[in-house]
């Protein structure tokens, strides 16, 4: 294994990033156990090569991804904790290379003292999803997945359970909802986790140009051009479920913003809704 960091600096900041975002996502509380998880397209930060062949973790994927054949991504761990990256990711997370036909990967760096190390078991919707972006010459290069309390808690309510009513209610919860996300959010029916039908229905999702796929009764799955840019669109839009819950709570039965106030936002954001 050739020493990556020290070849390629600029992949440090990616790591430090991804640390730090660990470390909020456990603050949050949208991180319990294992869950959550984060890949990171670095493939045009990498300049060395290295041979699939020689590497002995070399591993097949379920499905192939000719599409990303050669590319590099930082990968969290199946099995590990959001928390613990936040101070130690070369045992927690790990930059791994697919091979060129697409359908066997090999790490290249992290995955440190654990010879089993696996990507995120959610690694096919991470790679349906990076094979999208690839497919559109996207900008977007992270993919977060995370279990944002509130907004799960308000998929869980009949009358959220459509895409168009639950972006609806976001958007009315607070005006930084429409400037944000003024397409909203893909909803996604609940589909077991860990399935190449729920990395499918993700990309169909995003492929309505949403920023962000919410699978009902589980979590979400942002896309982003930054690490960042990726907690701060689930940031927000949990902000806005914690009110709807609020209001709810207080048995005020508003949808908060109204359309001329929403079409308001769009008129003085110059918003593409
Ligand atoms: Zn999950």
């Amino acid at each position: 294994m050739f020493d990556l960091l020290n070849d390629c600096p600029g992949l440090a900041p990616w790591l430090e990033q991804t640390a730090e975002l660990s470390g909020y996502l456990w603050d949050k509380g949208w991180a319990e156990r294992n869950a959550g998880n984060l890949s990171i397209d670095v493939t045009d930060i990498i300049t060395e090569q290295s041979a699939c062949a020689a590497d002995p973790l070399c591993r097949d994927l379920s499905f192939a991804y000719p599409q990303l054949a050669g590319r590099y991504f930082i990968v969290t761990g199946t099995g590990h904790r959001f928390r613990d990256l936040a101070h130690d990711a070369p045992h927690h997370a790990c930059v791994l290379h697919l091979s060129d036909d697409g359908r066997v990967f090999h790490l290249v760096w992290g995955g440190e003292d654990d010879p089993d190390f696996r990507p995120t078991s959610e690694f096919p919707a991470h790679l349906r999803v990076h094979e999208f972006l690839r497919q559109r010459s996207a900008a977007e290069r992270v993919v977060l997945h995370t279990h944002p309390t509130e907004l799960i808690a308000l998929t869980h309510l009949p009358e959220y359970q459509n895409e168009a009513a639950l972006n609806r209610a976001l958007w009315g919860a607070h005006p930084e909802v429409k400037v944000t996300v003024p397409r909203g959010v893909g909803l996604v029916p609940y589909t077991a986790p860990g399935t190449e039908a729920l990395a499918l229905a993700t990309v169909a999702a995003l492929r309505r140009d949403h920023p962000a796929a919410v699978w009902a009764m589980h979590g979400i799955v942002a896309v982003a051009r930054e690490v960042m840019e990726a907690f701060d669109l689930v940031d927000t839009l949990n902000k806005a479920a914690q009110i709807i819950l609020l209001r709810r709570g207080a048995g005020v039965a508003s949808p908060g913003l109204n359309d001329a106030q929403l079409a308001e936002l769009v008129r003085l954001f110059h918003l593409k809704d």
